[in-house]
């Protein structure tokens, strides 16, 4: 198949042939009974295209996409793991799938009641207390953590505005305390990528609301004196939240509430599947200790005689954070992830997390140093080594060459504390012998970069785009690739 046919992306409508038809009807319809002055002029332009010509036409572009199901997808911090395929079967249950949102509460029980549930098996392996799932996105959920710890202190009459976020946390946090009205203070971490206990000292203060901490941070490590930091900033009167985005590689090895985390929230859309990368739809939660369940946004689903109701009468709630409760889609897919996994299992999954972005950095440490010279937890921040810097080689040309090889490239450019930086977190649902298959890639490409660089400066090769202006691409796109 020669490129012209392999990447044939005319529109449908370029594809339009008059006359031709998907389906035939047999009768003539009967003329609509309408003033001719609502009827159009001229006929819609919609391609006409016979059944088989629309299936391949969508087909084709399926296949020129990059996707979990196709292709290995190591986006660092996204966690692209397999979707068990059963989680799309609950998500569609037309019983569920056909609720409307305004049901009263005797015609969605069984959507209260997973509701309900899931924030008690949530609660129970973080080691909360409480919690809620209305929250559609990481951000979200943010933004409510910060809404409820504001709230905290309002109630509690002391007044503080500022919040800690290391620079090793997540892009987010710090616009999140931004979005709620709180001022930054940015800390440095330390030459290990943890957070330095001298650094937040002398910036914890009677104005400290919160800590931020994302855990593990964005350097893929764990912050081993954690019970420290939080002694510490109890002891201020600090709360301490906790992003928990990337719980995968901690789910059943630790529980978050153990160590003293006040506030923490949950990516169903990472570490309960529902692989998002590119920007599907997520959901997420707030879980919180007792001392801050008053605060929960409304409604609150409570239980009263084995039925489930939406509480709207909590006088300290925050109030409502979205117009409808919930993104019931990816929560029904969450849900049958928990209750297929039991605690042990999940256990399993972190604990083959860390196996496999530990195989990957320990087989790629030569030829891509990792920015932290130890273990790392379910990802791995590597960097060109100095050879591949010296040829003038960037981190996207790797991403860009990676293409060629069938892997969608791992996040680059972030965490921004790393010059360089390539992200890579293989999940635990990728076999020993893809891992390989990606390794092998990595060290060709460091010998092609060491070779004739000009082969990755000018990836992709393969691609029906080869390297485009970014920004251009992104403020005004065209999507034809030949006009
Ligand atoms: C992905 C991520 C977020 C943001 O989640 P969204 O659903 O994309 O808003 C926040 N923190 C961390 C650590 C993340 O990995």
């Amino acid at each position: 198949m020669n490129d012209v046919q392999k990447f044939d992306n005319r529109l449908s409508i370029e594809k339009s042939v008059s006359g031709r038809q998907g389906l035939s009807f047999k009768r003539k319809l009967d003329e609509p009974n309408i003033d001719s002055k609502f009827l159009r002029k001229s006929e819609p332009k919609i391609p006409e295209m016979a059944e088989f010509d629309v299936v391949r036409h969508f087909t084709k572009l399926s296949k020129m996409n990059f996707s979990v199901d196709t292709h290995f997808y190591p986006l660092g911090s996204c966690t692209m793991k397999y979707n068990p395929k059963i989680n799309e079967e609950t998500a569609s249950l037309e019983k569920f799938a056909n609720l409307h949102p305004l049901s009263l509460e005797d015609s969605a029980q069984g959507t209260l009641e997973i509701i309900y549930d899931m924030k008690e098996r949530l609660s129970k392996l973080c080691g909360m207390d409480d919690g809620t799932m209305w929250p559609v996105a990481g951000a979200h959920s943010e933004l409510t953590g910060i809404l409820i710890s504001k709230k905290y202190f309002e109630i509690k009459k002391d007044l503080r505005d500022e919040i800690i976020v290391p620079d090793s946390a997540h892009g987010t946090n710090p616009a999140t305390a931004t979005m709620a009205g709180f001022k930054t203070v940015n800390i440095n971490s330390g030459a290990d990528g943890r957070i330095d206990l001298n650094v937040l000292k002398q910036h914890l203060n009677p104005k400290t609301a919160v800590l931020m901490l994302t855990i593990p941070n964005t350097l893929g490590i764990f912050e081993t004196q954690i019970e420290e930091i939080v002694k510490m900033c109890h002891n201020n009167g600090t709360l301490v939240y906790m992003d928990g985005a990337n719980m995968n590689a901690l789910i059943g090895l630790v529980k978050p509430g153990d160590f003293g985390i006040d506030i923490m929230h949950l990516n169903f859309h990472k570490t309960f599947s529902t692989p998002h990368g590119g920007g599907g739809p997520g959901n997420g939660a707030i879980l919180v200790k007792k001392h801050l369940s008053n605060y929960l946004p409304t409604p609150v689903v409570t239980k009263k005689d084995n039925k489930y109701i939406l509480d709207e009468n909590r006088p300290d709630s925050i109030g409502r954070i979205k117009a409808f409760i919930t993104n019931t889609a990816v929560l029904l897919r969450a849900y049958t992830y928990v209750i297929m996994h039991g605690a042990d299992d999940f256990k399993e999954i972190a604990e083959n997390a860390i196996i496999n972005a530990n195989y990957v950095r320990s087989k790629l440490n030569d030829l891509y140093p990792s920015y932290a010279n130890e273990y790392c937890m379910h990802e791995c921040v590597l960097t060109p080594s100095k050879e591949l810097l010296d040829k003038g080689i960037k981190t996207v040309d790797i991403g860009k060459r990676l293409l060629d090889y069938g892997f969608h490239a791992p996040t680059t450019y972030f965490p921004l504390i790393v010059h360089e930086a390539l992200m890579i977190e293989p999940t635990e649902t990728e076999n020993k012998e893809m891992l390989d298959e990606f390794i092998s890639a990595m060290i060709k490409i460091h010998d092609e970069g060491v070779s004739n660089p000009d082969i990755l400066k000018n990836a992709p090769h393969t691609m029906p785009v080869k390297r485009l202006d970014e920004v251009r691409a992104a403020r005004n796109p065209d999507i034809r690739w030949q006009k």
